[in-house]
């Protein structure tokens, strides 16, 4: 079968195994090769094999992730970055010049909000926050004729908010704007961002995609050729590409994400249901759950509720750091969508830098990344460590 027809009639689990790669002409190889070369011989001066002339331009191992990236996406080009940030930069300078504004979400990923509010501002884009929940709060952020891109996670880390992707794409597209969905913590098995009218998707493939905590890198995928074309002269032009070993194991991780995703969803919501008869929890928040106000909008955008879950600590947030403090199974550490299961305290942690602004994270708020492991010993571990 050719690339285009699995891109276009297979199911996500074969293009994610199949596609961006066709066994290797000369030895066989069913596993694209870890291409460790900086350069390439050409035939005659300008004579390129396969287009092959410089690695940060283009490299075989990146080619094979980059092709597997657009199929699981329902994209028409994905290209491969050194990390989550280094897309998101990549894709604004591509798409944006100084004096244009963006909107960004009001609980944006941490270093996404640093890199508009710090970095991209000093370069003269600016940008207004709003919540991805809120359609006519992201349409009364837009400066109609200055906003190029409406930029929204779903959900959203840690509180996990959900953003109605078709009817965002709509208020974008009203006033000339572009539609850029941070896809991390769904991945692509749970939600094709572009399928829903979005017009480029982000990962941080250092998450899910990747999959096993061993390598970080980010993505970007578009629809649209003229987008596409400026991101190729972006990604070459400004070089954070990443090497053919960290290619391969974000491509490696890439083609089991679909059993991955349904574990970690099956764990996660057995452990939101033993979370929610817990006397030491106030709150449970999982976009699974009726009472979420996302619940709905997840339902028609998702396949499932994803992997990621957090609660309140009813004894308030010296039982909250006392919970993180005490699993065994789960791990302290930030980062997530890994194999093993994570713990951390958001107002601590990955939620610091906010402390004292409008983003600030309730104090007695822990947040999970919860694994593949056998979830009897998860939940074993959490009602342990509630003493
Ligand atoms: C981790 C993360 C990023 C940044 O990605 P890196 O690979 O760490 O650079 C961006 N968005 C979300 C939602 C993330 O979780």
């Amino acid at each position: 079968m050719s690339e285009q027809q699995h891109r276009n009639k297979s199911g996500f689990e074969t293009r994610a195994i199949h596609a961006g790669y066709e066994p290797d002409p000369t030895t066989g190889a069913v596993i694209p090769p870890i291409y460790a070369t900086s350069t390439y011989k050409q035939d005659g001066v300008g004579g390129l094999r396969g287009g092959y002339e410089y690695s940060r331009s283009a490299n075989p191992t990146r080619t094979a992730l980059e092709g597997a990236l657009a199929a699981v996406e329902e994209g028409e080009r994905g290209f491969a970055f050194a990390s989550g940030l280094a897309a998101e930069d990549t894709l604004v300078r591509a798409l944006c010049r100084p004096g244009d504004h963006v909107v960004i979400p009001d609980d944006a990923y941490g270093g996404t909000f640093r890199l508009f509010d710090k970095v991209e501002q000093a370069w003269g884009l600016t940008h207004s926050p709003a919540p991805v929940s809120d359609v006519d709060a992201v349409r009364a952020a837009i400066r109609p004729g200055e906003t190029k891109l409406v930029w929204v996670e779903t959900p959203t880390n840690p509180l996990l908010n959900i953003g109605d992707i078709e009817a965002l794409a709509a208020v974008a597209h009203d006033a000339g704007a572009l539609l850029v969905v941070d896809n991390t913590f769904a991945s692509p098995y749970l939600q094709q961002p572009l399928v829903l009218g979005a017009d480029v998707v982000v990962h941080s493939t250092t998450k899910y995609v990747g999959g096993h905590s061993d390598v970080v890198g980010g993505a970007i995928v578009v629809r649209d050729l003229d987008v596409a074309e400026a991101v190729t002269f972006h990604q070459n032009a400004m070089g954070a590409v990443p090497g053919p070993f960290d290619s391969f194991l974000t491509h490696r991780g890439l083609k089991t994400l679909a059993v991955r995703m349904d574990r970690h969803c099956d764990n996660a919501e057995r452990v939101v249901e033993f979370l929610t008869g817990h006397p030491a929890v106030s709150q449970v928040i999982y976009p699974g759950l009726e009472e979420h106000p996302g619940h709905a909008v997840a339902g028609r955008q998702m396949k499932r509720y994803g992997g990621m879950v957090s609660f309140r600590v009813a004894g308030g947030e010296a039982a909250a750091l006392a919970v993180c403090e005490r699993t065994e199974v789960f791990t302290l550490a930030e980062s997530l969508g890994g194999i093993e299961s994570l713990i951390e305290h958001p107002g601590r942690m990955t939620h610091a830098s906010v402390a004292g602004t409008d983003l600030e994270v309730p104090a007695d708020l822990v947040r999970l990344s919860v694994g593949i492991e056998t979830v009897d010993d998860l939940i074993a571990d959490l009602d342990r460590a509630f003493g």
